[in-house]
C-alpha cells in the first residue's frame, strides 16, 4: 500500500489527531515505550477494538520532533511493507498531527510474550517449538523483504487471541540491499550480537547484517525453555564480554531435562561469527522442529529409568496403603467404635479376655456372639441418652 507512495515531507496535517478521535475511543493503556503510550481502542463505528500507539513528537530530549517524526514515517514505512503476514503486526490506520502520531493496529488481547512467559516461568519444549517456529516464520518473511528487525526480545513479541505470535515494534527496523551492513548500535544490551557490539568498540568493525535477527532469536530460545536469558550478568560490561565471547552454557540443572535438538538450534544461533550463523531459512528446516514422530520414539535411557522409578514408588505407596490406619473420627469412634478396624480388634481381644472362658469348644453360636457389632436397641439408645446429660 505504502510502498509505492511518494514520500510526503510536508509538516503533517494539524487536524489528524482530530480525525483520531473522531474514529475512535481511547480506552486504558496497554503498555509504554520510551515516547509512545498504547492504548486499546475502539472503532466508534464498528466496535471492534484496536491497539492505538500514540507517539508524542515532543516528549524526546534527545531528538527534535522532525527526528522522530522522520523516524516514525520510516517506522510506518517499514511496516507497510512486512504487513500480510500472519505472525507480524497488521497496521491498520495512520494519524498525523504536528504534536502527536496515532498508528492504530490490531489488538493483541494477550500482551507480551515477556509477560506470557513471566506468568508460566518456562515454557516446554512443546511450547517453545510452536513459539519458535512462528517467530523464525515472522522473521523469514520480514529478512525476505531484506529488511532488519533488530530489536526482537519477548517485549516486541505479542499474542493474539489464539496464543499466536505477533512480532511487532519496528521502531529500529531497516531496509538493507544485499551486502549493505549496518554500524549503529541499538537493539536491547541483552539480545545484542557480538558484531553489533564491535561496531561500537572497533573503528574498522565490518558492520552488520540480519544476522543479528537470529542471535536474538537463540536468546529468546535460551530464555523460553528455562526462563533466565544466556548472558545475563549483574555487571553489564561483563555480560557484554560474555556476548562478545559467546561465553553460555547449558549447565543449570533446568537443561538437564532438556532434549538435544533444541539445544543444538540454540547453539547455532548463539555463533559468534555471523557468517557462521545459521540463517531463518535453515532454522525452520533444523530438526527441532521436523522430527517430531521420530523424538517421539526414540529411546532415552535417562526418562526411562526416571519413569521406572517412578512405577515402583507408586506400588510401593499403594501396597503400604493396607497397613496406614486410616484417619479416626472420635465422633464416629464414639458412635460406632465396632466399625473402625483398629478399635474392632482391640474390643474383640478385650471381650474375650473377659468373656473368653463362656466359648465352648464345640460351640459356634455363642464365639459368633462375641463379635455382634450391632448395639442392643434399648442399651444404645440408654448410651446415647447418657452422652447428652
Ligand atoms: P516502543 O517502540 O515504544 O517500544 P511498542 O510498539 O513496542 O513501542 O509498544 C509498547 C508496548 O505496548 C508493547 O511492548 C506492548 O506491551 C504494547 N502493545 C503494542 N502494540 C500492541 C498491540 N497491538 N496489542 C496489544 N498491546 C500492544
Ligand atoms: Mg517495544
Amino acid at each position: 500500500m505504502a510502498k509505492d507512495e511518494p514520500d510526503d515531507d510536508t509538516l503533517p496535517d494539524k487536524d489528524a489527531a482530530k480525525g483520531f478521535y473522531a474514529k475512535y475511543e481511547p480506552k486504558e493503556v496497554l503498555g509504554r515505550g520510551i515516547s509512545s503510550v498504547v492504548r486499546r481502542c475502539i472503532d466508534k463505528e464498528t466496535g471492534k477494538e484496536y491497539a492505538a500507539k500514540i507517539i508524542d513528537l515532543g516528549a524526546s530530549e534527545h531528538n527534535d520532533s522532525r527526528q522522530m517524526l522522520e523516524a516514525t514515517r520510516q517506522e510506518i514505512n517499514i511496516l507497510r511493507q512486512v504487513m500480510g503476514h500472519p505472525y507480524i503486526i497488521e497496521l491498520q490506520d495512520v494519524f498525523e498531527s504536528d504534536a502527536f502520531i496515532f498508528l492504530v493496529f490490531e489488538l493483541c488481547r494477550h500482551g507480551e510474550l515477556f509477560d506470557y512467559l513471566t506468568s508460566v516461568v518456562t515454557l516446554s519444549e512443546k511450547k517453545t517449538r510452536y513459539i519458535m517456529r512462528q517467530i523464525f516464520e515472522g522473521v523469514d518473511y520480514i529478512h525476505a523483504r531484506n529488511i532488519v528487525h533488530r530489536d526482537l526480545k519477548p517485549e516486541n513479541i505479542l499474542l493474539d487471541d489464539s496464543l499466536n505470535v505477533k512480532i511487532t515494534d519496528f521502531g529500529f527496523a531497516r531496509h538493507l540491499n544485499d551486502g549493505a551492513k549496518l554500524y549503529d548500535l541499538c537493539g536491547t544490551p541483552g539480545y545484542l550480537a557480538p558484531e553489533t557490539l564491535k561496531c561500537n568498540m572497533f573503528e574498522d568493525a565490518p558492520g552488520y547484517s540480519k544476522e543479528v535477527d537470529m542471535w536474538a532469536c537463540g536468546v529468546i530460545m535460551f530464555t523460553l525453555l528455562v526462563g533466565c536469558p544466556p548472558f545475563w550478568h549483574r555487571k553489564q560490561m561483563i555480560m557484554l564480554r560474555n556476548i562478545m565471547e559467546g561465553k553460555y552454557s547449558f549447565m543449570s540443572p533446568e537443561w538437564s531435562d532438556i532434549s538435544e535438538d533444541p539445544k543444538d538450534l540454540i547453539r547455532k544461533c548463539l555463533v559468534v561469527d555471523p557468517e557462521k550463523r545459521i540463517n531463518v531459512r535453515e532454522a525452520l528446516k533444523h530438526p527441532f522442529f521436523n522430527t517430531v514422530m521420530r523424538r517421539q520414539s526414540q529411546f532415552n535411557a535417562k526418562k526411562k529409568f526416571q519413569f521406572a522409578i517412578l512405577t515402583v514408588r507408586a506400588m510401593i505407596r499403594i501396597q503400604r496403603l493396607r497397613y496406614t490406619p486410616e484417619p479416626l473420627d472420635i465422633e464416629e469412634a464414639l458412635r460406632d467404635p465396632y466399625r473402625v478396624k483398629v478399635l474392632r480388634k482391640v474390643i474383640d481381644a478385650c471381650a474375650f479376655r473377659v468373656y473368653g472362658h463362656w466359648v465352648k469348644k464345640g460351640e459356634g453360636q455363642n464365639r459368633a456372639a462375641l463379635f455382634e457389632n450391632q448395639p442392643k436397641v434399648e442399651l444404645h439408645n440408654l448410651y446415647i441418652h447418657q452422652l447428652q446429660k
